[in-house]
């Protein structure tokens, strides 16, 4: 049985970060998002209200689940038996940065660990989470970008 892991800040989780969970949700018979508690990071949204936003927005799926990690992310992986990294790829401008992440990961498990890279579809392919961070500060409707109820967080949190 192959366990995946999808790690990131998720703050907050939109609809590109859904489609990649929905893709991997079908390759691997598990997957765990794993939310990163980065308090250095000043995240928007605090870690249990990440959680929360993407348990809602996950309900649906049986075979994942939401926890959040703090410390290196191939401890957490070993602890817990999973074998596989997710991570979406936007643009040229990811691949750098994941590639040597991905590699680095790779030797330090003693190459037990793998990374899996699922391309965006394009309807998200401009999408982040900082996009939506600053377009809701504006007091825009964001609600093309993460679910209604993650949209209405947003509202009252720039109200
Ligand atoms: P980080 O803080 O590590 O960048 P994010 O929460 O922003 O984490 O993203 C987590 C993962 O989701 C990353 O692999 C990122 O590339 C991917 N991702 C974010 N937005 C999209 C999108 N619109 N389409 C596909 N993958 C995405």
């Amino acid at each position: 049985m192959t366990r995946a892991i999808y790690p990131g800040s998720f703050d907050p989780v939109t609809y590109g970060h859904l489609d990649i969970i929905k893709r991997s949700a079908s390759m691997f018979e598990e997957v765990v998002v794993g939310v990163l508690n980065n308090s250095a990071k000043h995240p928007l949204f605090s870690t249990e209200e990440r959680v929360n936003m993407l348990k809602e927005s996950t309900k649906d799926f049986p075979n994942v689940s939401v926890i959040c990690f703090d410390g290196l992310l191939i401890d957490y992986m070993k602890e817990h038996d999973i074998s596989v990294i997710v991570r979406g790829l936007r643009a040229v401008t990811d691949f750098e940065y994941e590639l040597q992440i991905a590699q680095s990961n790779r030797i330090v498990s003693k190459e037990t660990i793998d990374t899996v890279f699922l391309t965006t579809s394009i309807d998200y392919a401009y999408l982040s989470s900082s996009i939506v961070r600053e377009y809701a500060s504006y007091g825009t409707d964001v609600s093309d970008f993460v679910p209604e109820f993650v949209a209405k967080k947003l509202r009252n949190r720039f109200q």
